[in-house]
């Protein structure tokens, strides 16, 4: 039963990382950013998930020294792009990144896309980065099972983490038995699949049940999962709508209902097509 905001999952490499965290995708507006990440951070979510291609490193890294929290109580996520990738570019990459956040090391660093032809060079650059103690993780995002099984097969790291889109619409089962095989943990992005579909009978019968809402069911059902889970808001209310799953346990049923959504329905591109 996960039943705090502050619980974690070990990774592979023995990191503690928070189950829940708050995405800050599309959130660019300087004053936005920096708001939004305060009053999560007040709500007590201590993870932050953030990229270089969401342009808001900077204010990420400030609002998160404004807030007093001691910087080994907060873990933060970050992503190389596709542009920068490559063995010379992603070490480059990572100090921007640095620079931006304004802090010393990062606790874990993804490739954003498997972009074929350069992400084993990426991934030797983060193994470096990984060595030199600049980042306490790495991991990978958007990966399919190809793509880690190359990975796996060429490198001396495993990746701890893929980030993929995951929803009850895109659940995601082989991929998930995959890594839980390999002991790579799963973080869904969009995990409210952007609440297109927070009006689906299923998912409302079952927040009446629970006397919860349509997201609060469907992030209660990732953690039952084991699934990381980021979501992004810069509403206050639902900022902290969002963070209250803690105290409630959907029955083996409902989660066996939810999981019965799936349409393997992506809204996001699809990793294999993608115009790199
Ligand atoms: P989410 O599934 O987290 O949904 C965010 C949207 O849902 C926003 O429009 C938000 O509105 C709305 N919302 C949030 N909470 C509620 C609620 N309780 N009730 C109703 N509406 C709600 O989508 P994201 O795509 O942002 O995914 C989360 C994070 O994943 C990103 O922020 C990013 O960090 C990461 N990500 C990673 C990707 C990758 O390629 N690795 C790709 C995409 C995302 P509002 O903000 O207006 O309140």
């Amino acid at each position: 039963m996960v039943n705090s905001i502050y619980e974690t999952v070990r990774l592979h490499n023995g990191v503690e990382m928070q189950k829940f965290g708050l995405g800050v995708y599309l959130i660019k507006e300087r004053a936005e950013v920096k708001n939004t990440v305060k009053t999560a951070l007040e709500l007590g979510y201590r993870s932050i998930d953030t990229a270089a291609y969401y342009d808001n490193e900077d204010d990420v890294g400030q609002a998160i020294r404004e807030s007093g929290i001691p910087r080994e109580d907060i873990f933060v996520t970050t992503k190389v792009w596709n542009g920068d990738q490559g063995y010379e570019e992603t070490l480059a990459a990572f100090e921007k990144s640095r620079n931006e956040l304004g802090l010393d090391y990062i606790d874990l660093y993804l490739i954003h896309w498997p972009v074929q032809g350069k992400y084993l060079d990426t991934w030797r650059a983060m193994e470096k980065l990984y060595q030199e103690g600049k980042v306490r993780a790495i991991g990978v995002s958007n990966f399919q099972i190809h793509h880690l099984q190359d990975l796996i097969a060429n490198s001396k790291e495993k990746p701890v983490v893929n980030q993929v889109e995951l929803h009850p619409l895109l659940s995601q089962e082989p991929l998930r038995a995959f890594c839980k095989e390999h002991e790579i943990a799963v973080e869904a992005w969009s995990p409210l699949g952007r609440a297109r579909f927070l009006d689906e009978p299923t998912i409302t019968t079952l927040a009446e049940k629970y006397k919860k809402t349509a997201a609060q069911i469907i992030l209660r059902w990732h953690l039952q999962n084991d699934v990381i889970i980021i979501p992004k808001s810069v509403t206050p209310s639902r900022i902290k709508e969002n963070s209250e799953i803690f105290d409630f346990e959907l029955s083996q049923e409902d989660m066996n209902t939810i999981n019965q959504l799936n349409q393997n329905k992506r809204f996001g591109p699809d990793p294999d097509h993608v115009d790199f």
